[in-house]
């Protein structure tokens, strides 16, 4: 089969390898669509290397069909159309019993220590089968529509813990994919108004297209200034850090009213630290939490606000790429080209 084969930083090579062969307790899984998301990018360029290896294949974004299933499955049966979530976690680790699943202590994921979605198969080892990890995606929607399900479950994760309310005033900053996942949450989530901050224009026309109240270029205007007329000069309820870039996490923290939250949605380059005054956490009471990939509860919701039309995807989706283009798709989500690159195989 084919697949794109991941052997080290800047190293994507397209090949031929052996189609998986499936234990009885395994299904195999017909690709029919994966996404690119920024972690894919991050480890492209050796920026993330926890529990990927080397050669192998990564993508954890991937819906398909099933093309077998082991003797000893019951509950899947062939030419059932599938969402994978890829996060595997133990059930009975500390993390797994306190609601934590999805920083699991004994955690795996398919795309990581097992192979991912960037080639024709994959193979659904029997640990991902057994928690729920496959979803059956409902008949009226897009293969390209439901691969979203997995970056969204991710937003809602970060909802939950930014904990936006109400009437809440939310600045998220950077408008790619998960940044424009995020506007459209927050206001579902009741937002009254929605700030985002994003140096390239298309991205900015795309925000205020899915809800964002407003667009902002940071270079060109003050997006302090813009969230303290917002807000009589409060400050905004609510932060997203959509960005990874650990020197912007100080000023984002004093976007806050006394109270606030701050979530770091975005992962960091592993090593990178960032300054912080801690008297802005402490006079403020502001809180600053993380939010890391996503629990199976998550991936349902996603899944069911996908399903009922309430988030827009074509407005953060970039379609058109096939299998043999994998590395330009990273390349282009790398350059800001488009949104998140869709391949269809
Ligand atoms: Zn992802
Ligand atoms: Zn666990």
């Amino acid at each position: 089969m084919k697949a794109a084969v991941f052997y080290g930083p800047n190293n994507l090579k397209l090949e031929n390898v052996e189609k998986p062969i499936i234990s009885e307790e395994e299904i195999l899984l017909n690709v029919k669509v994966s996404a690119i998301c920024g972690t894919d990018v991050r480890i492209y360029q050796g920026k993330k290397t926890k529990g990927v290896r080397t050669p192998s294949i990564i993508g954890h974004e991937l819906v398909g069909v099933i093309e077998e299933v082991g003797e000893n499955i019951e509950d899947y049966f062939v030419g059932e159309r599938i969402g994978v979530m890829p996060v595997i976690g133990c059930g009975k680790c500390y993390y797994c019993l306190n609601g934590r699943e999805n920083v699991c202590a004994n955690r795996t994921a398919i795309g990581y220590e097992f192979d991912g979605g960037f080639a024709e198969y994959v193979r659904i080892p029997s640990r991902a089968i057994k928690a729920g990890n496959l979803v059956k995606i409902p008949d009226h929607i897009s293969y390209e529509k439901a691969v979203v399900a997995e970056p969204l479950a991710c937003c809602l994760n970060g909802q939950r813990k930014a904990n936006v309310k109400m009437g809440d005033v939310v600045v998220v900053i950077g408008g790619g994919p998960i940044g424009l996942m995020h506007v459209q949450l927050a206001k579902i989530a009741g937002a009254s108004s929605v700030i985002l901050s994003e140096p390239i224009e298309h991205r900015r026309e795309k925000g205020l297209l899915v809800g964002a109240n407003h667009a902002i270029d940071p270079n060109q205007v003050s997006l302090e200034e813009l969230v303290l007329s917002e807000t009589n000069g409060l400050g905004a309820d609510v932060v997203v850090l959509a960005i990874g870039v650990p020197s912007i996490v100080n000023s984002s923290a004093n976007l806050l009213k006394k109270g606030g939250t701050l979530n770091l949605f975005a992962g960091f380059t592993k090593g990178v630290l960032s300054e912080m005054d801690p008297n802005v956490v402490h006079y403020n009471e502001i809180t600053i939490n993380g939010s890391a990939s996503l629990t199976r509860s998550d991936y349902h919701k996603a899944l069911s606000l996908i399903s009922s039309g309430q988030i827009n995807i074509d407005a953060i989706t970039t379609n058109g790429y096939t299998l043999d283009a994998v590395e330009q798709a990273i390349l282009d989500v790398r350059d800001g080209k488009g949104m998140k690159a869709v391949i269809t195989q």
